[in-house]
């Protein structure tokens, strides 16, 4: 896939799309007087993360961000660091669940995002963002984010949020507006802001989501977007104005039961489309991943059949889908096998599956070709007969 750069556009990279001083980072998400209060202070945020160390490079503690994260947790010991990445205490962890989920909700760590890139990807999004932060409170077991930072690989906040939007302003203004409409967006330029986190997550943390949904509902050529297993109402306090896109994933409950550890369930995944909907937001699906086991043809039947049953118009409407069929790992299938071993029943297919290597070395497993044509040939048919409203923007 490659970019469609403006011709007619400077390719200063201090040529920002507005002002600097505009940004407006720092602002605290506060409700408006008199409405609920905020989900991150309720009791079921706090059991998504209960933070009691916070491991921190000083520059990270001491930023405006860092210091609004270090209020949120006045509790938790903070334990200075060099590097985010080089926390020997955090390595470890392997096989041992209790620990691993402990650690994802016990602690997180503060950093500043030294490299800047965005990346072209061309299926979920044109490009991928810097991320501002990595790692996840939540255990899907099936869960490629890589594990850096031991096996919980609990969440790093980056404090540099005004950086990485400036980057993204820079990369913007080169760019120019998108020339042609391709599959990830008619219009716009779309960013995965979540390559490696949770956004949904990441907001009981810290207001770095919000600053960049704010700064995407001021770039009419930009869309941000992210897929999330989580739902998290403060989201909607938020004025994305269209210009965010939030991916519920979903699969069948069975798989979610058994597969997606500490999520929220998939029916309040699909409950929540039409309020993100109605707060300004654009709601996709991913169709993720697919897991081939007996029955499943069935079970996304029955799951197609609920989300025509329940979502409303409105959604359905501007509604499309990623359909991503499960890829594995080794390493991760002798890991998981130390700790939820009945996942592996179903994740580790070797009859179905092939090997491949993957950018890093390891030996990535995913359905064979004639299978995985197969399946989504499959699963096609079912979103046809079933939700036949939901465009499938692709499938791999
Ligand atoms: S929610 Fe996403 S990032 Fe978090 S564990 Fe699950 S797959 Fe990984």
């Amino acid at each position: 896939m490659g970019a469609h750069p403006h011709p007619g556009r400077p390719a200063d990279p201090q040529d920002a799309l507005f002002a600097l001083d505009d940004l407006d980072t720092g602002r605290e998400l506060r409700p408006a007087a008199g409405a609920r209060p905020l989900f991150r202070d309720a009791p079921a945020a706090r059991r998504m993360l209960s933070v009691r160390v916070i491991h921190a490079e000083p520059a990270a503690a001491a930023s405006a961000r860092g210091r609004q994260v270090l209020a949120r947790f006045p509790d938790a010991e903070v334990v200075p660091v060099p590097s985010h990445w080089g926390i020997p205490d955090l390595h470890g962890n392997a096989g041992n669940i209790d620990r691993w989920v402990r650690t994802k909700s016990e602690v997180l760590v503060l950093g500043e995002k030294k490299t800047l890139t965005t990346r072209p990807n061309g299926r979920s999004a044109d490009w991928i963002a810097p991320g501002a932060a990595n790692g996840c409170a939540m255990a899907c077991a099936y869960c490629y984010v890589p594990r850096r930072k031991g096996y919980a690989n609990p969440v790093t906040v980056f404090t540099n949020i005004d950086r990485i939007i400036a980057h993204l302003s820079r990369h913007l203004a080169r760019l120019g507006p998108k020339a042609e409409a391709n599959q990830c967006d008619p219009a716009a330029w779309v960013y995965d802001i979540g390559e490696n986190s949770d956004c949904s997550v990441d907001a009981l943390i810290s207001d770095n989501v919000a600053d960049l949904v704010r700064a995407f509902a001021r770039w009419p050529a930009a869309k941000a977007s992210f897929a999330t297993k989580f739902v998290n109402p403060d989201l909607l306090l938020l004025e994305p104005r269209g210009r965010t896109r939030v991916r519920f994933s979903v699969m069948p409950q069975a798989d979610s039961r058994l597969l997606d550890i500490r999520t929220s369930p998939v029916e309040s995944r699909i409950a929540a489309a039409g309020d993100f909907l109605e707060a300004g937001y654009e709601v996709h699906f991913n169709l993720s991943p697919v897991v081939l086991r007996p029955g499943w043809e069935r079970d996304w039947g029955h799951l197609l059949q609920q989300m025509d049953d329940v979502l409303p118009g409105a959604v359905k409407a501007q509604a499309a889908a990623e359909v991503i069929m499960l890829t594995h790992n080794e390493g991760l299938h002798d890991l998981n096998l130390g700790w939820h071993p009945r996942a592996e029943e179903v994740l580790w297919q070797p009859g179905l599956q092939q090997p491949k290597r993957s950018e890093n070395g390891s030996w990535n497993v995913r359905y064979r070709n004639g299978v995985k044509a197969r399946a989504v040939e499959t699963l096609r048919a079912l979103v046809a007969a079933r939700a036949p409203w939901l465009r499938i923007r692709y499938a791999f």
